[in-house]
């Protein structure tokens, strides 16, 4: 059974230029899309959006490009944690996390669940660590895991899964599948469902669910904020056709989706 959670919504302005639709005078809506798995060795978490601390403390964690950008909606039923209590689960039943990258849209959650065991790709894991660029000092936040959590560094290598290196890490349920670009490790998350086919978890590897269709489209207010957060655009805009060949090629087989687009996770969350 794989959940699918809502853990941050996001309402920047100017609706048509983030969702195709709408007036642009409206405020937009884009979601932190999130699953929990169970499998036979407890629940997985991929990606967690933001934490309980996160909402606490917005303003003085958050910096201020992210809030005025933005905007969240600070819910306090969507963090992770308090779905996984809804879902009649305890927190401690969530043995491992897996994050898409360490952005700070992310990982709010990692302190949530002291206990889970993070698997993290090296390349993400050094970056987030080393904050080398400006950008990376402003989307990397070290309070997200001053927790010290229980890190299992993934490396590189490993199988073939249609065409795309993976790596497995939660046996052969569920593997990181490198897709470099948004930031110096980013990767995807396949997750095999009960039913054989997979789930391709895309994170920030693209944000319109239209760009990994046959004929790809973005909003303007998209494909701006896509390119000038890119830590290596021209990676990134290659994996994004790679996702659109995967897409044409195993669409029966794979369904891709991204982190913040709505309309995937309407679609998907209702079954
Ligand atoms: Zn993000």
């Amino acid at each position: 059974m794989i959940h699918h959670l809502n853990c941050g919504t996001m309402c920047p302005f100017g609706r048509r230029l983030v969702n195709g639709e709408g007036s642009l005078l409206a405020f937009g809506s884009m979601v932190c899309h999130c699953l929990l798995v169970e499998t036979d060795d407890g629940l997985v978490l991929v990606d967690t959006g933001f934490g309980t601390a996160d909402l606490r403390e917005f303003s003085r964690r958050f910096p201020l490009w992210f809030r005025v950008v933005c905007l969240p909606r600070l819910d306090a039923r969507e963090p992770a944690i308090r779905q996984v209590e809804r879902l009649g689960y305890s927190p401690a039943d969530v043995r491992h996390i897996v994050p898409t990258h360490m952005d700070l849209d992310h990982v709010g959650g990692l302190a949530d669940f002291p206990d889970a065991r993070v698997h993290v790709h090296q390349p993400e894991y050094d970056a987030a660590m080393r904050r080398m660029s400006a950008s990376e000092k402003s989307r990397y936040l070290p309070v997200h895991w001053a927790h010290q959590p229980k890190w299992e560094i993934v490396g590189s290598g490993g199988d073939d899964w249609f065409g795309f290196q993976s790596v497995r890490v939660i046996g052969d349920r569920v593997a990181l599948i490198p897709l470099y670009g948004h930031t110096r490790g980013h990767c995807g998350v396949a997750v095999r469902r009960d039913d054989g086919r997979w789930l391709l978890h895309a994170g920030d590897a693209y944000f319109f669910h239209r760009e990994v269709h046959a004929d790809p489209w973005c909003p303007l207010g998209l494909r701006v904020f896509q390119r000038a957060a890119a830590l290596d655009n021209t990676s990134r805009l290659r994996n994004v056709a790679r996702l659109r060949d995967l897409h044409a090629a195993h669409g029966d087989e794979v369904d891709i989706f991204c982190a913040h687009s709505p309309d995937d996770f309407a679609r998907l969350s209702a079954g």
